[in-house]
């Protein structure tokens, strides 16, 4: 009986030692992203791949979903569904102040950030064969608007309704996913579709490099955008990732950033282990995507809304960026 006694014992006491250190339960966490031809699924690679190769240190073994984009993503961080989501900077702002798709639920308080990531440009591509040049040559065409769940829905409504365009009134709206806008441009069954999106991605290669000639429509009067839409930055589509599509030099657009969030509710030291692993190591991390070429570890702390969750603040203050 003593001995019995003795070994539950040590058990016991093993089993404390290790959570102590927070190497006895294994954490599995999922990152919502986007589209597989995105760039927001390859990013959630790339830092998945990070913190697995160190799952001897932290005991968290990361995975990505590819998901229907940034709202859908915020939702299943809040509900629980997803620990992280990858998410366009005006959808956090949005999310955090209970706009947009948050107006009837309200602000969504316990949504935090982590980081930026890289920009996004609200890209419009349109078959040339469709003689859409500027925005308003969109009346009476086949337009993709993007999926509910989407970032990008809500931009083409935005820029939609700075030109006076009613879906469905004034051209035809269709709400599918931007891995299949692409082929459904090639295929001529629309004329154009918005999708905003860092570059160089592969929906856009896949969209240009086809039978049918395509071209990114300049969004315009920038300026006119940007004051109705105040989350909206000046940016310029870079055409040489692109060589088959008809523009030869930058195309005028409006942008956002890509953000990094979580839930209030995440474990803090889950939260800093991924934080340090993506700062302590970024640029091992930038040679995982070009779209990632220009990112700075100040940079990064830019274009957040929602508070920062309590495990990033923890290393940013170690790191001296806070
Ligand atoms: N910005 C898009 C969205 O929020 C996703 C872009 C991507 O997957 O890279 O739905």
């Amino acid at each position: 009986m003593g001995k019995i006694v003795f070994y539950l014992s040590l058990i016991f006491i093993c089993i404390s030692f290790f959570s102590s250190l927070g190497l006895a339960k294994k954490r599995y966490v999922t990152i919502g992203t986007g589209g597989v031809t995105g760039v927001y699924y390859p990013t959630g690679g790339a830092i998945s791949k990070m913190i697995n190769k160190k799952r001897k240190i932290y005991n968290i073994r990361a995975s990505v979903e590819s998901t229907g984009g940034s709202v859908y993503n915020i939702n299943m961080v809040i509900s629980g569904d997803l620990e992280f989501g990858i998410a366009q900077s005006d959808r956090q702002y949005q999310a955090y102040k209970g706009l947009a798709e948050w107006k009837k639920t309200g602000p969504q308080a316990d949504l935090r950030s982590i980081c930026s990531l890289h920009p996004e440009i609200i890209t419009l591509v349109a078959s040339v064969e469709s003689k859409i040049k500027t925005l308003p040559d969109l009346k009476n065409k086949r337009i993709n608007i993007g999926n509910p769940g989407s970032g990008h829905l809500g931009n083409a409504l935005d820029i939609l309704l700075a030109t006076k365009l009613r879906p469905d009134v004034d051209f035809k709206a269709e709400q599918l996913k931007a891995a299949e806008a692409p082929k459904m441009l090639q295929d001529n069954r629309i004329d154009a579709f918005f999708y905003t999106v860092g570059h160089p991605n592969g929906a856009i290669k896949e969209a240009t490099s086809g039978k049918r000639k395509v071209l990114f429509v300049a969004l315009s009067p920038v300026d006119r955008l940007i004051q109705a839409f105040p989350y909206y930055v000046k940016a310029n589509i870079p055409v040489k990732h692109y060589p088959m599509a008809s523009n030869k030099s930058p195309v005028s657009s409006v942008g956002v950033v890509t953000t990094f969030v979580t839930s209030k509710k995440v474990d803090a030291d889950v939260v800093y282990a991924i934080t340090k692993e993506l700062f302590d190591n970024l640029d091992e991390f930038k040679k995982l995507h070009p779209a990632f070429s220009r990112l700075t570890r100040k940079g990064m702390l830019k274009g957040l809304t929602a508070p920062l969750h309590e495990g990033a603040k923890k290393y940013y203050k170690e790191a001296g960026l806070i």
